[in-house]
């Protein structure tokens, strides 16, 4: 008998599953998209376990036609296309015609539609594939589509799905993006039994940002239009307050589809230049309308990197559109404003007020006049070195003399304090610090670095990554003792997160209570900063607590501790010392004397040295003495 055969027709969509449909947010993209495709208004997601028990999508578009249901589950069946020649033409989301008969072949579908002429809506099961009885049944027009137990009979597909949390934020980004790509259209969408969003439908960019990602963001956003031989950019782009440390903010779409594009990126940084600081990338939500045919049409479903045929086009389309919008007079938008510069920003009555309050002053006077101007020999110089060009500090003679004390006091005593029943223990890690006598402070240099002698070396010791060490060490120990010190805020702080940023606190409650945080969820959007742990700045805490969500969030590593870990250099780094502070000679003794008494520890918790030594011997023989 020959071995080669042809798949059962099963077996193959099950294949074909797994390249359309490869975890639930890309099942959720699909409906979506079916439903937009069918001209709905408005849209309902709802999902239960991160979409892997339940999800259900229901429409008010066209519905479909009874004779038509079966077709619909077939392989390569779709209303959309006919000929070859029509995918080059191709005005709706899909054409492929795989994604229904893909999730019902991984899952058990079932199927509510009804079209505006028929009396009586279709309901159908599908499972693995198989289709149950139809049944007539009361519904409005529209489409309903349940899909439970995603993956159930593909054990190895189901194996690679990550925790439900994880499989909700990629759902939840699904769902943002729809909702920002067409705020013409209501979506609604509930995750876990909760609203996370439902955006108006109005048509306005600016009010599907507010209920997206919530109050916040949408008074910091800068309305941006912007035209140039054919490249037409428009949206929003945030001002500093809330820029992220990554680039999760960043949407981009082209021609309404959500992208992701390496050029847009790095045109959107290059216009932000000098307005925010180091890590921090702006938010945008930014559509780009350009020619099909300057488009490299990808056709792979599970592919959003977009490719261009002529980058610098889209890269100055996006450039200039931003500069022009960040150095723009302080901008406040008229409740009906709608000329040739601004989008129509329309906003519904009861939240004119709060985007009322934007006023962005950018902190960098405009060149003028804007014209690219292309740094090739510095990208160049770039590139050898890998550096950033640095223009040189001129020394002068100018001596800083601060008019007062910096107004932070660091606490750089050792806090090893003897108790009397635990005397013991305590008393002997008191032991190991050496005694001020053994170290001779010399004193700072450049205002970042300690000058120190002890048992014939000197030390040159970073007072940043020294600081964050010891500050790392202290919230490790007290954690792990249980004894997590916090520090009651005089203000509690107000942050705003976004819906996976939210989800990922939920998550991490406890560990932030563990390290000293008292946080407590105001509604959908908002979570109130209590309580911090021992020692962190006032100024950084809505940064200290995004920039910890963020390292949590990563999915990448599953070792729960690793990412802790990291979360927790992040406080530590955020409430330590920074470099160019002068610190008094009290100061600078206590934190010598605290990070000589690390066991064995010579770097900050990000790695970088924190004490350098030379010995009496290297010296000498640098000076040829010996
Ligand atoms: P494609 O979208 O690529 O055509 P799908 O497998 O996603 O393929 O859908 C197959 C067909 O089923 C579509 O072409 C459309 O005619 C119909 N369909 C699917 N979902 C809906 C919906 N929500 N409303 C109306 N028709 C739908
Ligand atoms: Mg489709």
């Amino acid at each position: 008998m020959g071995k080669i055969h042809v798949l059962d027709k099963s077996v193959s969509n099950k294949i074909a599953a797994g390249e359309v449909v490869s975890r639930p947010a890309s099942a959720v993209k699909e409906l979506i998209e079916n439903s937009l495709d069918a001209g709905a208004k408005s849209i309902t997601v709802e999902i239960k376990n991160g979409g892997i028990g339940y999800i259900r999508v229901t429409d008010d578009g066209s519905g479909i036609e009874e004779d038509d249901i079966l077709t619909a589950f077939l392989p390569h069946a779709t209303s959309k296309i006919h000929t070859a020649e029509d995918l080059y033409a191709i005005g709706t989301y899909g054409f492929r015609g795989e994604a229904l008969a893909s999730i019902a072949s991984v899952s058990k579908l079932e199927l509510i539609t009804k079209t505006a002429d028929a009396e009586m809506g279709v309901k159908i099961s599908v499972e693995g594939g198989e289709y149950g009885e139809s049944e007539c049944i009361g519904a409005k027009t529209g489409t309903t589509i349940t899909v439970k137990e995603l993956f159930y009979n593909t054990p190895a597909r189901f194996k690679f799905l990550k925790k439900d949390s994880a499989e909700t934020a990629a759902v939840t980004d699904v769902c943002q993006k729809a909702a920002l790509s067409r705020p013409d259209v209501s979506f609604k969408y509930i995750a876990s039994g909760k609203e996370v969003f439902f955006t108006p439908g109005d048509g306005v960019l600016l009010n599907a940002i507010f209920a997206v990602f919530g109050k916040d963001f949408a008074k910091n956003m800068m309305p941006l239009s912007y035209e140039n031989e054919g490249v037409k950019v428009e949206g929003f782009i945030g001002s500093a307050a809330v820029a992220r440390p990554n680039r999760n903010m960043q949407i981009f779409f082209v021609n309404g589809r959500s992208v992701v594009s390496r050029i847009m990126s790095f045109a959107l940084s290059e216009s932000y230049k000098n307005q925010l600081t180091v890590g921090k990338f702006p938010a945008t939500v930014l559509n780009v309308e350009i020619a099909n045919d300057k488009v490299d049409v990808n056709v792979h479903p599970s592919k959003t990197e977009v490719k261009f045929i002529d980058e610098k086009e889209i890269y100055d389309g996006i450039y200039w559109g931003c500069k022009n919008t960040l150095y723009e007079k302080p901008y406040v938008p008229s409740v009906t404003a709608s000329n040739e510069r601004t989008p129509d920003v329309k906003i519904a009555p009861e939240k004119v007020e709060s985007v009322k309050e934007r006023v962005f002053i950018p902190s960098v006077k405009p060149e003028t006049p804007f014209k690219p101007v292309i740094k090739e020999e510095v990208k160049a110089e770039e590139k050898k070195t890998g550096f950033t060009k640095i223009e040189p500090v001129k020394a002068t003679d100018e001596k800083i003399t601060y008019a007062a004390e910096p107004s932070v006091k660091y606490d750089l005593t050792p806090k090893t304090e003897v108790k009397e029943e635990t005397g013991k223990e305590e008393l002997q890690q008191e032991m190991e610090i050496p005694k001020e006598a053994d170290v001779r402070v010399i004193g700072q240099v450049f205002e970042t670095y300690i000058l120190a002698e002890s048992e014939g070396e000197m030390l040159i010791i970073d007072q940043h990554a020294a600081h964050e060490r010891l500050n790392y060490e202290e919230l490790k120990k007290r954690r792990e003792k249980n004894e997590a010190e916090s520090q009651m805020l005089m203000i509690p702080e107000m942050v705003s997160l976004s819906p996976s940023e939210m989800a990922v606190w939920e998550d991490n409650k406890e560990f932030f209570e563990s390290i000293g945080f008292e946080t407590e969820a105001m509604g959908e959007k908002d979570i109130m900063v209590r309580c911090v742990p021992t020692g962190t700045e006032d100024g950084d805490i809505k940064d200290t607590v995004i920039e910890m969500l963020d390292i949590l969030s990563d999915s990448r590593h599953d070792k729960r501790t690793f990412l802790e870990e990291r979360a927790m250099y992040s406080v530590s780094c955020k409430s330590a010392i920074k470099a160019n502070r002068s610190l008094s000679v009290q100061e600078q003794k206590d934190l010598v004397v605290r990070v000589l008494a690390l066991p064995g520890i010579n770097t900050c918790p990000h790695g970088r040295p924190l004490c350098i030594k030379l010995t009496k011997d290297k010296i000498e023989k640098e000076f040829r003495r010996i």
